[in-house]
């Protein structure tokens, strides 16, 4: 299972939300519920593994892990990387931050790099990606905001209304309960899959991938 995939025992537990500092804050807030940037962030229980992987769902801390470390988004090993940079492999809306987007030759992402055998097999096992996905490598690398829960001010507390990415320097930040950090990638070099079975020592054998 993807390491940053979400457990159904991990859902959530509904936080009461309140007007803090000209933002959001929790009633019961601790220290570890914002990061280094000072943004508030989703509080979910640790407990891979049980009840049923929900798919398409982000584990918020596990997410925010890989990208801060660059682990691998299945398996949890070191992402890979050569002289051309750290591998990335992105859908089809690479770039997520809306409205300040990423300039010429950059992307916003929310998905964490992977390792060249778990790209190599995720890019044969799902048809969607097999179509859509580019295959890069990335020299620089910066965090630059989150994706997540957006509120605005309401009585008797703030109200959640929208899904929104937003930079670390939009003052919005302080509106948004985080789930997904959102990575700006530069000194890009596209590859393609074929480049990549080659160099992934132990990847299972697959049919040619058809669009490539
Ligand atoms: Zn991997």
């Amino acid at each position: 299972m993807p390491y940053i995939t979400r457990w159904s025992a991990e859902r959530a537990p509904a936080m009461r939300v309140v007007a803090k500092n000209g933002g959001i804050g929790y009633a019961d807030e601790r220290p570890y519920d914002r990061d280094t940037n000072g943004v508030l962030w989703t509080r979910v229980p640790s407990l891979p593994g049980r009840g049923r992987p929900e798919f398409g769902k982000v584990h918020a801390v596990r997410q925010r892990r890989a990208m801060e470390a660059l682990l691998c988004q299945i398996c949890a090993g070191p992402a890979d990387r050569t002289a051309d940079g750290v591998l990335w492999m992105l859908g089809e809306n690479p770039n997520e931050l809306d409205g300040s987007g990423a300039g010429f030759g950059e992307f916003i992402t929310a998905q964490p790099p992977l390792c060249s055998p778990c790209a190599v097999t995720s890019a044969h096992a799902c048809p969607h990606l097999r179509r859509r996905c580019t295959v890069l490598r990335a020299r620089v690398f910066d965090l630059v905001g989150v994706r997540g829960a957006f509120y605005r001010p309401g009585y008797p507390a703030p109200i959640a209304w929208d899904a929104n990415s937003v930079g670390f320097d939009d003052p919005r930040i302080r509106w948004i309960r985080a789930g997904q950090s959102l990575m700006r990638l530069r000194g890009i070099t596209v590859g393609d899959l074929d480049a990549l079975r080659a160099s992934a020592v132990g990847a299972p054998s697959a049919p040619p991938p058809s669009g490539f």
